[in-house]
Formats: structure tokens, sequence, C-alpha cells
């Protein structure tokens, strides 16, 4: 059965970011989308240059899916070199990567290559499936069971990447596979600055909506923006047709890509450690910037063991924090208490005069006061305006003041 593609992409700098390192291309027969990283002006050199040299694949014909598929790993593999290539004659580049996810059609097939966390999803029959899977450090521990995706959502890890094109790994792992379409389908390439901050829920809603390709890329954009866009964010929607295109969408361009490269050194732009993270914690930032570690299994062992360790620090430190606190409160309460014994008031006891220690406000049950000393002068020998003092209570700051008022009231007795 004859069909045709509509596509179309869209990319914004988002609401945070300076600049946009995002890139992608949706061109006849190819669709790619390219998440940078490597600080201020790596990350949109390496979407740039990636996208750049895998979009030659979109230039002849491929015979068959496996054709396809093997010209899309070797773009990809070319790509790899491209940035270690750059990298060694602009040094400061050093530790950019990309992340790509492509699909490149051949008939009713689609040809798949994929490196990193940006996604493809498969809208079919008014259902979302996820066809990539994230190379990230969260995706090996849900894959291996040691946490839940729920969990994945919220892990102060969650933007690590193990895999990226770079300059670090002549050998990238990426994953290919020759997947089946039909007229009907919609797939949608992203970058994670829309799936991590757009519900799944949300994202098939909106593939429902249009069936204008280019206003549902536009819709799904408009809501990463809504939630705050704290990354770029870049979408390439693209939909399986019956029949030929009368009007086919001429190749479009966007991101960084679009844009003329421009990588002569400033000094803006500053090189980016790789594997830092085992020495410094991880900074608190609002916007999560991507994170490559390369990937091994004694590498991810680490990692575990160090999110372990900080695990047990993070509780040492709640209850060291919590024990200070409640000793601080009953150093609080022994001072006070003290305090309140260094005081002295005259009162009634039994009918007679008294000197009591302490304060004659209690805290809830407890008394703060005991009867200190006891006189023979009876409180019905005073007069009636010295009585209701007695009964009320005299304070005094010390012992002797406290002897004192009661001679001044035996004295008045006296009189
Ligand atoms: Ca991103």
């Amino acid at each position: 059965m004859a069909s045709t593609i509509q596509a179309a992409a869209v990319s914004h700098v988002g609401k945070v970011r300076s600049n946009n390192q995002d890139s992608a291309f949706a061109g006849r027969q190819l669709f790619v989308v390219a998440d940078g990283m490597g600080g201020h002006a790596g990350g949109d050199v390496a979407s740039a240059l990636a996208v750049t040299r895998i979009k030659d694949a979109d230039k002849q014909p491929y015979a068959s899916p496996q054709d396809a598929e093997y010209a899309l790993r070797a773009a990809l593999v070319a790509a790899n070199a491209l940035l270690s290539e750059t990298v060694f004659e602009h040094p400061e580049l050093t530790g950019m990567g990309t992340t790509v996810s492509a699909l490149l059609r051949v008939g009713d097939t689609l040809a798949m290559a994929h490196i990193g966390d940006s996604r493809i999803y498969l809208w079919r029959d008014d259902a979302l499936e996820q066809v990539t899977s994230d190379h990230t450090f969260v995706q090996r521990l849900v894959d291996s069971g040691r946490i839940t995706a729920e969990e994945a959502l919220t892990h102060p890890r969650r933007s690590v990447l193990m895999r990226v094109l770079g300059d670090v790994d002549a050998h990238p792992e990426i994953d290919t596979s020759i997947l089946e379409t039909r007229p009907g389908d919609r797939w949608l390439l992203c970058s994670d600055g829309l799936s991590s901050y757009v519900s799944e829920e949300l994202i098939t809603k909106t593939m429902a909506e249009s069936a204008d390709p280019e206003r549902t890329a536009d819709a799904l954009v408009k809501h990463s923006l809504d939630s705050g866009a704290p990354d770029n964010v870049t979408v390439v929607v693209l939909d399986v047709r019956e029949g030929t295109a009368d009007r086919p969408t001429p190749p479009t361009t966007v991101g960084a890509a679009a844009a003329p490269l421009a990588f002569e050194s400033d000094s803006g732009r500053r090189a980016v450690r790789l594997p830092n993270l085992l020495l410094h914690p991880l900074r608190a930032t609002t916007t999560r910037e991507a994170e490559f570690e390369p990937e091994s299994d004694e590498y991810l062992e680490l990692l575990i063991a160090e999110d372990r360790r900080r695990a047990v620090r993070r509780k040492i430190t709640w209850l060291v924090g919590v024990i200070l606190v409640a000793l601080g409160v009953l150093i609080a309460a022994v001072l006070g208490y003290q305090w309140t014994q260094s005081r002295y008031y005259v009162g009634a006891s039994d009918g007679s005069v008294a000197i009591y220690r302490g304060v004659q406000q209690g805290v809830g049950p407890f008394a703060l006061s005991s009867v200190y000393d006891t006189t023979d002068l009876e409180v019905a020998d005073l007069r009636p305006y010295y009585q209701s003092q007695v009964e009320g209570t005299i304070s005094a700051n010390s012992l002797s003041e406290a002897r004192d008022i009661v001679e001044r009231l035996q004295n008045a007795a006296a009189d």
C-alpha cells in the first residue's frame, strides 16, 4: 500500500535556559532529535554537528529496511567520530555530547537508531507506547529491579546519562531496530524537555487532538512551556498516511542545527569535566543539567554504592540533628529551672507567712516553687492590706530580700 509521511519539527529554548542545545530534523524519510550537553556552548555544537552529519542519510533511497538500519547506525558512528575530531581541534569543547533518536523510513518500515534519553513514541489506536528505552542511570536501576518507575521520576540522579555520542567512547553502544508502521500511525520524537515535564497522559491526549502534525507539535511544546519549561524542548511529529502526498513537506531543521555553527572559543564557554559526581555531591540546581557517566557495570556499582552511602549519611545527619535539638531543649530547660530556683517570694502556707523558693508560675502540672522557710507569723494576724498582699504573693530577687519582706511584715503586725 502506498503511504506518505507528513511531519513537523518544533524546538524551543524553554523558559530558563539561555541557549538551545537541542537540534532536530524532519526530512523526506529521515527524522532526528538530538539533545546536546556540555556547558555553556558545547551542547549546541554537539547536537548541531550530530544532526548535520546524520542528515546525509536522508539523501539516498534504501533498498531494504536492513540497509536503512545499517546506514543509520553508520551515520551515528560517523557523528560520534566527528564530535571527537571537533573536540581534538577545539579542546574547550571537551566533554560535549549529545543524545540522538532517529527514524529512517523505507516503505512501511522504519529503521530506528537511539542513544541517550531522548525518546521515540508510537501513538496507535489512541494508545501511546515508548519505543526507545532511556540510557540513564535510573533506567538501569529500574531494569535491575532496584527502584520502581515511580521512584525514578524523582530520583536525584535522574538526569545522569550512561550513553551518549561524544568524545569519550570511540565505539558507542547504539540501539537499532526495524519497526513496522502503517497508515494512521503517529510517531513522536522528543527531547527530555518534553518527556520529563509533560505527563504521558497529556502527551497521549494531545496526540489525539489534531490531525495536523504541525499543530500537535506546537501544542506539545506549549504544554512544556506551561509547566515552566526548565529545559530546551524539541519535538518531531510524523504521521503515516495512505496514498501519495500532493504536497510533500519540505525538510525542516530546528534548534541549534538551524543556526550557523559558531564554536570559536569564547570566554563564557567552559570545559565540562566528565566523571565528577563521585567527588562532588549533586548540585542543587532547579534546572537539571544532563550529566554524562560512561557506562560500565563496575561504574554502575560504584554509583549505586555511593547512593547508598549518601542515604546512610542523610539518615545520620537527620539523627544527629534530632539529638542536637533534643539536647538544646534539655539544656534550655535545665538552665531555665536553675534560674527559677534563684528566685524567692513570700506567700502563705497553711495560714503562716512563708518564704518560697522558685517562681509563682508553674509549667503545666509542674510547680516551679517549694516552701523554703515557714515563719511563726500567722497571716490572720496581719492587717487586711498585708493579708491580701501575702495571699497574692510578694516577689523577691534574693533570699535576703525575702527575709527583709518578712521582717517588715512582722514589724507591721507588731505595731
Ligand atoms: Ca534536555
